[in-house]
């Protein structure tokens, strides 16, 4: 293995879902839900597989299938007021995971910096050194009322003449945070002073819940920003399809030629019959969308209070599929030691959120929970959270 890669083990995912399994264990860790997406979507993909004539279980072409395209450039659109032409400006890529990784090797040149929020998404560090660049990570940290927030000097300062990109999540993976209008226009404002782009990791953008302190808006939609931004978001998501890993980014065409520059070599293509499927998915109507946000909201609320109840102090999730919980009301100092004990302590599996972090400390006392999960299953893991006690 090359030097570059060795500090990476295996990801928290796979070690604690292996864990899951192997204790029988309730999986609040990895977050992928346990119901399925929407019947119009499952149909089609078994339609296309089956009739596919030979053509739809063939190679895509390059940026995916016109349908595809099409379908997220409308949806793009309808929801974010971004309009993108399908033939230069749409790229469709195996999850939203490559293409962060091909955007991040497609825009950074060795030692290059990536300005991003810690705690990140496991795969951002790795592409980012894959890529030779260094990450620039600004901490998120949570304040009296629980919400998480940064520094605004610390913002700036992670601000240099080796800046590269700025690498946004929102709604973010794992603190269920939102970012507001006010931080994306200061994101916004560095990126333009120092020349940056931006690349925008929207995986969760309907699932923002009624209570948010704002709603989600794309860095992209900012003055100045949409001709630097390539923004990603995924199917995985909305449509309860982890497993079918497509995804795509939009951005203005130069930076989506750059992008598929390197995709083609990562994986070409991906996924032929699954792409109408998810055309199918992204022209569902208005009530598809709020509905299942909705469904999560609600099991939100129910897996904080099961937390609560357990005892854990639970800092408001405002999006996403996770919460997360300070374990020192219940003793805990180290969320990895924690998370590694709670099977065997009451069959619950969580993650901890200090392996998300450059600056440990920070997250050290902090775990995830997703509550992507049936209500049935959330309800049990609640009451056996509450044996911690
Ligand atoms: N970004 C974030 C913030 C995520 O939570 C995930 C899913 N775990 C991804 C990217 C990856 O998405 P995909 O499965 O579409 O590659
Ligand atoms: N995005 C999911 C999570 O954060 C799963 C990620 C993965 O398994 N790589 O839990």
């Amino acid at each position: 293995l090359v030097e570059r890669m060795r500090p990476f083990g295996t990801t928290i995912f796979t070690e604690m879902s292996a864990l899951a399994v192997r204790t029988g264990s309730i999986n609040l860790g990895q977050g992928f839900p346990d119901t399925d997406g929407p019947a119009e979507m499952l149909e089609a993909a078994a339609r296309a597989v089956r009739e596919g004539a030979g053509l739809a279980n063939q190679y895509p072409p390059l940026p995916g299938i016109p349908a595809l395209r099409a379908a997220i450039a409308d949806h793009e659109r309808r929801f974010w007021s971004l309009p993108r032409d399908p033939d230069t400006e749409v790229v469709v890529t195996a999850g939203a995971t490559e293409a962060i990784a091909a955007a991040i090797l497609a825009l950074c040149e060795r030692d290059d910096e990536v300005v991003t929020f810690e705690p990140y998404y496991d795969s951002y560090a790795a592409s980012i050194t894959l890529a030779g660049a260094v990450r620039r990570p600004v901490t998120l940290r949570p304040g009296p009322d629980g919400r998480y927030g940064f520094d605004e000097g610390e913002l700036r300062a992670a601000f240099g003449p080796r800046t590269r990109l700025v690498l946004l999540n929102s709604p973010h993976n794992p603190t269920g945070k939102v970012f507001t209008a006010a931080e994306l226009a200061l994101i916004a404002e560095l990126s333009q002073e120092h020349n940056t782009y931006a690349v925008t990791d929207e995986v969760y953008e309907h699932l923002v819940f009624t209570d948010a302190a704002e709603p989600h808006v794309p860095l992209a939609s900012l003055p100045g920003m949409r001709e630097r931004t390539l923004r990603i978001s995924s199917a995985g998501k909305t449509f309860s399809c982890t497993g079918w890993k497509v995804g795509w980014a939009t951005g203005p065409a130069p930076l989506v030629s750059a992008l598929m520059r390197v995709k083609q070599f990562l994986t070409f293509v991906n996924a032929g019959p699954l792409q109408p499927a998810v055309a199918v998915a992204l022209g569902l109507p208005d009530t598809y969308f709020t509905g299942f946000r909705d469904q999560l909201q609600a099991r939100r609320d129910h897996l904080t209070a099961g937390l609560t109840e357990a005892g854990f102090t639970v800092q408001p999730s405002e999006g996403t599929y996770f919460v997360t919980a300070d374990i020192t009301p219940l003793g805990g100092t180290d969320g990895i030691t924690f998370c590694r004990e709670l099977p065997e302590r009451c069959g619950v599996v969580a993650v901890p959120t200090q392996v998300f972090y450059d600056h440990q400390e920070a997250g050290r006392h902090l775990i995830r929970f997703a509550f992507c999960k049936r209500e049935s299953v959330i309800d049990e893991a609640a009451q056996r959270l509450t044996k911690l006690g």
